[in-house]
């Protein structure tokens, strides 16, 4: 069988397999096509791709003849189509968040892979990009917090005086978060943090942080480890603590997210405006509607000397170990629908069933028949 890789977006600098993931693909039988330059801007040139068997063809080539398709952002329709009908797609398709897409896929009866939908499972964490990208993000939010902050992180005794440590405030301690504490003790800074769920409790102290505790969360142990929405009063209690802690920090970093749904607000306006001159909030949950009441996706804006970035794809800014990552999480999906170099899918087992989109004309993840019956 053979396996492609297009050139991504001009926006997106990763590329889903860098010559080290495709020697080992090419190790499993399997014959792989680069189109030419896909792996430039994550640092991986055409030559470093040939040296490990793989041949460099034109993008229309590549779509023609592969039998499956790996990439990270999705593909336009009408390229699609220029896929053999039976060929396999995998990518990071946002599948429940981009109906038209999914519908699509289905219509044509193409077999389509969304690795957001990996199932969160214990067996399944080795293909988990989504923890991979948060792990990328959270390091990369603080980088550009520090960066930003017209002050320094960590506390300096020198013979111009003492500079006290900056003051960090991370909300939500899921993978992004606890990342971000870490990077952010690294640096030096005062670090506290919130969470909904009591377990995120621990790991933030384990980090050395400090937690702060709002009484009332709700938790559901069948969400399988993922927050759930909360109550009005306890998003109030919660914007809140918020308030009076944000007043006294210099840098906020949030990662809020609820899956399937728009991020909870815990920055409100009047928090922002009760922030220090010079602040920074830096809102990773930009895209699903962010935890700032005055975030701009993409966009960084300043309201009364607070800075507020709103974080788009920063993973795409750490292309190389970003990269590294996404293509070792591949190759391990990769090994459950590879046998004996050729495509083999087996949808008893429960992650295959679970990443995969459709599969001749019907939806086969659970959560995306549910999106296309509402
Ligand atoms: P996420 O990106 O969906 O959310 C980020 C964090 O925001 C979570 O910790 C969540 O609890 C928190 N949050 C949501 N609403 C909040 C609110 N109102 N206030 C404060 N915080 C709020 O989650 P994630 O980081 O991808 O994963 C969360 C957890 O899932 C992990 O910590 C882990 O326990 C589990 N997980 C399991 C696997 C696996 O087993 N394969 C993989 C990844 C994550």
């Amino acid at each position: 069988m053979t396996i492609g890789i297009l050139k991504e977006p001009q926006e997106e600098a990763r590329v889903a397999l860098l010559p080290e993931a495709v020697k080992t693909l090419i190790s499993w039988g399997t014959q792989v096509i680069i189109e030419s330059d896909a792996g430039l801007s994550a640092f991986a040139d055409n030559p470093s791709y040939v040296a490990v068997g793989a041949s460099i063809k034109s993008r229309e080539e590549v779509l023609a003849e592969s039998d499956m398709i790996c990439g990270i952002q999705p593909l336009l329709q009408e390229e699609i189509l220029k896929m053999k009908p039976e060929s396999v797609l995998l990518g990071q398709m946002g599948a429940l968040f981009n109906p038209d897409l999914t519908k699509f896929l289905i219509k044509e009866k193409r077999t389509a892979f969304s690795m957001e939908l990996v199932p969160r499972t214990t067996r399944a964490q080795s293909m988990d990009v989504l923890s991979s990208m948060a792990t990328v993000t959270g390091y990369k939010a603080v980088l550009l917090a520090a960066s930003s902050l017209p002050r320094f992180f960590p506390m300096f005794m020198t013979a111009a005086g003492s500079i006290t440590p900056a003051k960090v405030l991370i909300l939500g301690a899921g993978v992004a978060g606890l990342q971000a504490i870490a990077t952010a003790k690294r640096l030096g800074g005062s670090v506290s943090a919130f969470d909904v769920r009591q377990a995120a409790k621990e790991e933030v102290l384990s980090l050395g942080a400090k937690f702060v505790d709002v009484e009332g969360a709700k938790e559901d142990k069948a969400a399988g480890g993922y927050a759930v929405e909360q109550t009005p009063e306890f998003i109030q209690k919660q914007k809140d603590t918020i308030h009076e802690y944000a007043a006294k920090s210099d840098v906020i970093i949030t990662t809020a997210q609820i899956p399937g749904r728009k991020a909870p607000l815990l920055v409100e306006e009047r928090t922002v405006l009760a922030m220090k001159p010079g602040s920074v909030i830096v809102d990773l949950a930009a895209s699903s509607g962010g935890n700032c009441a005055l975030t701009q996706p993409d966009k960084s804006i300043e309201i009364n000397g607070v800075k507020i970035i709103g974080v788009g794809n920063i993973a795409s800014e750490l292309p190389q170990d970003a990269s590294k990552m996404y293509g070792k999480n591949y190759l391990n999906f990769l090994k459950l629908i590879i046998k004996d170099g050729e495509i083999n899918l087996n949808f008893e087992d429960d992650i295959v069933k679970g990443t995969c989109v459709c599969h001749a004309g019907e939806a086969v993840n659970s959560r995306i028949s549910e999106m296309l019956t509402k």
